[in-house]
């Protein structure tokens, strides 16, 4: 993230942004309002009287028409709880499954939590009362592990499904199987599906539930196109909703502008000072982008007439405090402009009221997988056609607005017309574990409504495999299988966790696995360069970058305690922020960090796992990566650049690594590449140029550990050096016969 000169700023604490104060029976009645003008409004009868007559239904909208909001009320007000069964409504998202619980608890009058909350990830907001449930995939499925036939469930609504994420995807093919098998206990017929389980203890009062209350499923999707979906639900009936779309400006830019970010901080302030009223939404591809502008604009704002300077800066990205996140739905006060800054969220997921303003850079982060190599990265790449449609499409919501590409025309014609599903894209040891742990074995064979590409399959069981979480037989092993698709964590990480309870350094590795889950914590401005190398130099290890991350936690915590004692929580906090500053660690990051620790500790926890400190000896902690990571080892080469074992890939280290100071020994030191950073946006950072899109040649970096001759040789239990179980396992050619 960019440094942003602090001093006067404009924020949402900006005293004229105080929201107006209007009393209860003011506020309902608004809401009431904005509920009826909503374009589903009108369709509520023939949507509810649609759902009890089809047990699948898709429903096609355009983005903001209210299907997300308002469904799942009208579904609740239908009747469809009556007989205790809940609303499950799924997200790819976390920040959408989070705001709009919000919204909808305030649009029905209840306190979150109680009749309308949300789950996701690492966040519980649910009660025993929750009728109205808004989750993300991923952790519906999760559920589907502890009960198959997801029993508490009486609608599920799987939301933005034409975004074809992995887990939708998984999702799709696993509510296909519950469906079958619950409408056949309802039937009386006890032939359960060969996809499901059958869970063991399934209750009384849920069967009740489920015969006289059939399971309905809903896909929506705000893509046109809804017949891929009904094919796969054998003919389902698809509904449209019409959406309301004033006319939208396409502007292009006349050459293709080699520098994004300039462009895209260009058109705010054209937009800004030429431009009538109306906000601006800019789609930019993560965090770091985001921060990045956010303090361009902070920084040139400031050098404009104080009449010039109304404008209300909204990043908008996945990791940002809910808090934070909901301020975007707040109109800007009269006078000012709002600039959203947001990833990918802003396309379809959340509809921000106010824009009449759309910069598209016409670019997107994405995962992309190469089986070849086993490696995964986050990649940014151009949108496809419909995405652009989507984007544009947010600037007419409320009236005619304008959308600027920055692009020329003719790029436009040359994209793609949608986006590839990211099951073709990315890796499959996650799906493989979930699956398998949901009882599905042949993966191959399993009813996708896109098959994954086989070789990336193949790879992915091969990995698992490796891992132990897959016996021979291709089943979910035990103990380390089973613990390991408990975990809601990428499989090495998992490893990681379980093989440091048993050596003793859990501690540690939940750090180590906490602080690898956020975006950078580091952070490096431009102009402090040097100064900021001095200080982090403080913090690194030479054993390595994960040491160095644990000392950065472990020195944090210590500030933080002490300062507590002091001075009571909120001052430490804020001290911390300080702190962090002075020492160029991006304070958010860290506390996001911690807040993830705390949950994967309850996790670990709950599984029985042994939680002990390994003190200052890390070695049992780096021998512990590198039995997780060993297919990611590389060897030196003579040239001093390493070559990657698995793949015979070249790797160099980064600039940013502990080990590129440390520089190993020549010969055979063994270097664990973890976790695959995006080498672009890390160059950005150290080197203060912004370099062009996303180039796809560009080498992999990552977190090294590095294990000297000796500490090869001493293993653990003779087990857990990298170089030998890489033997073991790759070289000697054991592997899973297909
Ligand atoms: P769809 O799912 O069809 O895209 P939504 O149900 O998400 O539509 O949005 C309906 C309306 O609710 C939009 O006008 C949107 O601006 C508004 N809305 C959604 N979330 C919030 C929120 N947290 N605060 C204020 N308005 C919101
Ligand atoms: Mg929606």
């Amino acid at each position: 993230s960019m440094a942003t000169k602090d001093g006067t700023r404009f924020n949402s604490n900006h005293p004229q942004f105080k929201p107006k104060v209007i009393n209860g029976d003011q506020k309902r009645q608004k809401i009431e309002k904005q509920r009826r003008s909503l374009p589903i409004a009108s369709v509520e009868k023939r949507l509810v009287e649609e759902v009890r007559k089809n047990d699948t239904l898709i429903i096609v909208g355009e983005t903001g028409s209210g299907k997300t909001t308002q469904l799942p009320q009208y579904l609740y007000n239908g009747g469809f709880c009556h007989n205790g069964g809940i609303i499950g409504i799924t997200q790819p998202r976390r920040v959408a499954a989070v705001t709009v619980a919000k919204r909808v608890a305030e649009e029905c009058g209840v306190e979150l939590g109680q009749k309308v909350g949300y789950s996701i990830r690492f966040e519980d907001k649910t009660s025993m009362s929750t009728k109205i449930k808004y989750m993300t995939d991923g952790l519906l499925l999760r559920e589907a592990l502890l009960d198959p036939c997801l029993s508490r469930y009486s609608v599920i609504v799987v939301d933005e499904a034409h975004e074809r994420t992995v887990q939708t995807d998984v999702l799709l093919g696993l509510l296909k199987a519950v469906q079958k098998n619950r409408s056949q206990i309802s039937n009386g017929s006890s032939n359960i599906h060969d996809h499901v389980k059958k869970s063991n203890n399934v209750k009384e009062e849920h069967n009740e539930v489920r015969k006289s209350n059939p399971f309905k499923l809903i896909i929506m999707s705000a893509s046109l196109d809804a017949r891929g979906f009904s094919e796969y639900f054998g003919g389902a009936k698809a509904v449209h909703v019409l959406g309301r779309q004033f006319p939208v400006d396409i502007l292009y830019t006349a050459q293709p502008e080699t520098d994004c970010l300039d462009a895209a901080l260009v058109t705010i302030f054209q937009i800004h000072l030429e431009e009538g009223p109306g906000d601006i939404l800019v789609f930019l591809s993560g965090q770091e982008e985001i921060e990045s502008i956010e303090g361009l604009v902070r920084e040139n704002l400031k050098k404009l007439p104080e009449t010039n300077q109304k404008l209300l800066i909204f990043p908008l990205f996945s990791s940002l405090p809910s808090e934070k996140q909901l301020k975007v739905f707040t109109p800007a006060p009269v006078g000012f402009r709002k600039v959203i800054l947001a990833t990918n969220i802003a396309e379809t997921s959340v509809t921000i009221p106010g824009v009449k303003y759309v910069i598209d850079p016409g670019l997107v982060k994405v995962r992309s997988y190469c089986p070849d190599t086993g490696i995964e990265s986050l990649i940014v790449v151009k949108t496809s056609k419909a995405q652009a449609l989507q984007r544009s499409g947010r600037a007419g919501r409320e009236g005619p607005g304008k959308c600027y590409r920055l692009y020329p025309e003719s790029r436009f014609e040359g994209l793609a017309d949608s986006t590839v599903p990211e099951i073709k894209r990315c890796n499959l040891s996650n799906v493989i574990l979930q699956l398998s742990a949901l009882g599905v074995d042949d993966i191959i064979g399993f009813d996708f409504m896109e098959k994954p590409d086989r070789m990336a399959v193949i790879r992915s069981l091969e990995l698992l495999y490796l891992l132990g979480a897959l016996t021979d037989e291709k089943k979910l092993s035990d103990p380390i299988g089973h613990q390991m698709a408990r975990l809601p964590l990428e499989p090495n990480d998992s490893k990681a966790l379980i093989l440091a309870s048993q050596f003793d350094c859990l501690e540690e590795m939940l750090i180590v696995v906490s602080m690898l889950s956020v975006e950078s914590i580091f952070y490096v401005p431009r102009d402090k360069l040097e100064e900021s190398r001095t200080v982090i130099k403080s913090f690194s290890s030479p054993e390595g970058d994960h040491v160095t991350l644990v000392n950065v936690y472990r020195a944090s915590i210590e500030y933080l305690e002490k300062n507590r004692t002091e001075n009571g929580n909120e001052k430490a906090e804020k001290n911390l922020r300080k702190w962090c500053k002075d020492n160029f660690i991006n304070s958010r990051s860290l506390k996001h960090a911690r807040d993830i620790y705390s949950q994967i500790r309850e996790n670990v926890e709950r599984m029985g796992l042994k939680i002990s400190s390994c003190g200052d000896d890390m070695l049992q902690l780096r021998r512990c990566l590198a039995a997780s990571y060993f297919l990611n080892a590389a060897l030196k080469q003579p040239d001093g650049t390493y070559r990657v074992l698995a793949n015979g890939q070249i790797a160099e280290i980064h600039p940013t690594s502990v080990i590129r100071r440390a520089k190993p020994e020549a010969g055979p030191s063994m270097l664990c590449l973890e976790r695959q950073l995006e080498l672009i946006q890390m160059l950005k950072l150290m080197t203060g140029r912004r370099l062009g899109i996303n180039n796809p040649g560009a080498h992999i970096i990552g977190f090294f550990i590095f294990l000297s001759k000796e500490q090869e040789s001493a293993q653990i239990g003779g087990a857990y050096d990298p170089l030998k179980l890489y033997v073991e396992h790759v070289i000697m050619n054991k592997r899973l016969v297909f």
